[in-house]
């Protein structure tokens, strides 16, 4: 996540080959900021572009000469591609300036849980820099290389986990009369709890809630003292993730009234929705007409990206481009394909070169 040496030592030395007058080498924990300033004068308008650089815990199974050296760090959600991205738009940016304000290229760690863009955004970077509107992009498997979707308003869920700790009283398995029963109390959890977005949630809204893991219990004749659930909550309106966390309240107090367990909900926030704001798509669109390049309307996705916190610090937006027919996203076999890395340039050139300011 934060830990990235050798990617950011590579980021930097590109950036100082190609001609960068100011490089920010460390914004909050591990975040590189780079500036590239357009020579069309009359304007100071600063655009933003974000590149994610971590990789996730999983070991590579793509069997290419290329995978990763590393034991249990694999780049499966092509954020070493996005990287390129940003670097090889940096370089011809930098050879090039015949743009209108500066562009200001965002390298940030720890996208994959770590709220790495948090960790810039508190380090004050909108400010210094005095970014104006940031976009930001991510590869899509499954969608053709060379293509692109986006959309207005939210594009992707906000995501928060949780973790429910039920507490009974242990007690023979020949005996439940006598204990509190938190494997029972979980069991009637579980089946409320998947009651809560069918019936709780208004139908129109996009939400899920899934259970992940439910541990209790060691060996088939004790009941245990103790049970866990976690499961993580999915949703395209902030509305309806505070709806959700109330529901999810009322289910566990309702439990444990009924079982006498003790039940205790710690419900974490994550990363907000991605929110596209229609001037910055608007922006985006035009420009891309103007490179002659085509960004299709993108559908609604259940999963998160912490640039949704950036967005909610200035304009912007978030895009796809098609990685082809690969493997999904985080997992073993996943492999970003070098052909996306052209597409991806090609969008931000067109941003840098015909937004209209
Ligand atoms: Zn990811
Ligand atoms: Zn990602």
């Amino acid at each position: 996540m934060y830990d990235l040496p050798e990617t950011r030592a590579f980021v930097l030395e590109r950036l100082h080959a190609f001609g960068c007058a100011t490089i920010h080498e460390q914004v909050g924990r591990a975040g590189i900021v780079a500036v590239i300033e357009g020579n069309l004068s009359g304007n100071t308008n600063t655009l933003a572009i974000r590149a994610d650089m971590d990789a996730l815990p999983i070991d590579e199974q793509t069997g290419r000469s290329y995978r990763s050296r590393t034991a249990g760090q694999m780049h499966a959600c092509g954020h070493d591609g996005h990287t390129a991205i940003l670097l090889a738009t940096g370089c011809y940016l930098a050879q090039h300036r015949h743009f209108p304000g500066r562009v200001v290229l965002v390298f940030q760690p720890a996208e994959e849980g770590g709220f790495g863009a948090r960790d810039m955004l508190d380090a004050g970077f909108i400010e210094t820099f005095g970014i104006s509107e940031i976009y930001g992009l991510h590869n899509l498997p499954g969608r053709p290389i060379g293509t692109y979707a986006t959309r207005v308003g939210p594009l992707l869920a906000a995501s928060d986990r949780f973790e429910i700790t039920i507490t009974g009283h242990g007690t023979h398995a020949a005996t439940p009369h006598l204990g509190v029963d938190p494997i029972a109390a979980g069991a009637t959890l579980v089946s409320r709890i998947n009651t809560i977005v069918s019936r709780q949630i208004n139908p129109l809204s996009h939400c899920v809630i899934s259970l992940g893991s439910f541990n209790a219990g060691k060996t088939h004749n004790v009941i245990p003292k103790t049970a866990k659930l976690t499961g993580t909550v999915r949703a395209l309106s902030t509305t309806t993730q505070t709806d959700i966390r109330a529901a999810l309240q009322r289910v566990c107090d309702g439990v444990a009234s009924e079982t006498s367990a003790e039940i205790d909900l710690d419900y974490r926030l994550g990363h907000p929705v991605t929110e596209n704001q229609q001037c910055s798509v608007d922006t985006l669109r035009h420009a891309a007409e103007r490179a002659s390049l085509k960004i299709d309307e993108a559908p609604l996705h259940m999963f998160s990206e912490d640039f949704s916190f950036m967005l909610q610090a200035r304009p912007g937006a978030f895009i796809f481009t098609g990685n082809g027919a690969s493997a999904p996203l985080h997992d073993p076999a996943y492999d970003f394909n070098d052909a996306a890395i052209i597409a991806g340039v090609k969008a931000w050139l067109a941003l840098a070169y015909f937004r209209e300011i």
